[in-house]
């Protein structure tokens, strides 16, 4: 069976150059941004024990293109043989780090995609959108309501192409209530999207089919737990980024983490977690019930 890659997020700084409406952890851009090098060499000091080959880092914030030393977490972390290094940007990456976006070994993802106005497409910045590619380089829009009720009145040429993302919505996107209408364009969307050869990146769940055991595995070995550097915590979960539960970063609360032992109390925002990812989880939820990437 396929082993699962352990993904974290390392949030970087919770400034950013944007302020999205659906943004939960924005704060204005402030001048000369550095972040703790010295942390992240720590906490992968101590993920080494794991075999760095079993994680996914996913540096994100924020803005991550406004970290000044940038570059020395991204030299750091790319001679460590991680099983991916992922970088999430509204494209000032893109404009202040060209480099990246040349680099195939770092997987670069751009939200560039604000909201629909008018019959056309609002981007955050001010450049195209990232053109098919072999540089690892893609764009990523996610399925709100807004992007569904209204996709076949714009043009997306520029995004039909296999360096796009369709992603489902999450916990964090707002203005999704599932309406029949919603569901039959959906439909019709997946339709448009497969006479591409195109597809979503997960497909949309039943949420009444997911039990209370498979929210319960989910909320036990999180997908995405998150750590903050400018607060120094372990999150359980980047899906719930206001009420999440919150740790300490420090060695015992890694290993656990890891193991899946970091988090025991079963938060009532998993009750009604709308994350596709957990859907995913049920497929590998008893090969992997607690520290599975310890083989
Ligand atoms: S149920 Fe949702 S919020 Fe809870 S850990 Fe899973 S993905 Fe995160």
């Amino acid at each position: 069976m396929k082993k699962r890659r352990f993904g974290i997020d390392i949030f970087l700084t919770s400034s950013c150059n944007q302020k999205c409406y659906y943004c939960t952890s924005y704060k204005p851009y402030l001048q000369k941004i550095k972040t703790d090098v010295q942390k992240i060499k720590y906490i992968v000091g101590i993920l080494e024990k794991y075999n760095l080959n079993n994680f996914v880092l996913r540096l994100i914030g924020g803005e991550p293109g406004l970290v000044e030393n940038l570059s020395e977490v991204v030299d750091f972390l790319k001679q460590k043989h991680l099983n991916r290094l992922e970088i999430y940007s509204n494209s000032t990456v893109r404009v202040k780090y060209p480099q990246y976006i040349n680099d195939s070994a770092i997987r670069y993802i751009e939200h560039m995609f604000y909201m629909i106005s008018n019959n056309r497409i609002l981007k955050l910045g001010d450049i195209e959108f990232l053109p098919e590619n072999q540089k690892n380089n893609y764009n990523v829009v996610i399925l709100t309501d807004n992007f569904i009720m209204n996709y076949d009145k714009i043009d997306l040429e520029p995004l039909l192409h296999k360096n796009t993302i369709w992603k489902m919505v999450n916990n964090r996107s707002t203005f999704v209530s599932f309406t029949k209408d919603y569901l039959y364009r959906y439909e019709n969307f997946l339709s448009m999207l497969k006479s591409h050869n195109l597809q979503v990146d997960n497909t949309l769940w039943d949420i009444k089919n997911l039990t209370l055991e498979t929210r319960v595995a989910c909320s036990l070995a999180p997908p995405s737990p998150v750590i903050n550097l400018e607060e120094n915590t372990i999150h359980h979960c980047s899906k719930q980024p206001l009420k999440t539960l919150k740790k300490e970063v420090s060695e015992t609360n890694l290993d656990k983490l890891v193991k899946h032992k970091l988090f025991t109390e079963v938060p009532d925002y998993c009750m009604t977690c709308v994350d596709p990812s957990f859907y995913n989880r049920e497929q590998f939820r008893l090969q992997s019930m607690w520290g599975h990437v310890l083989n």
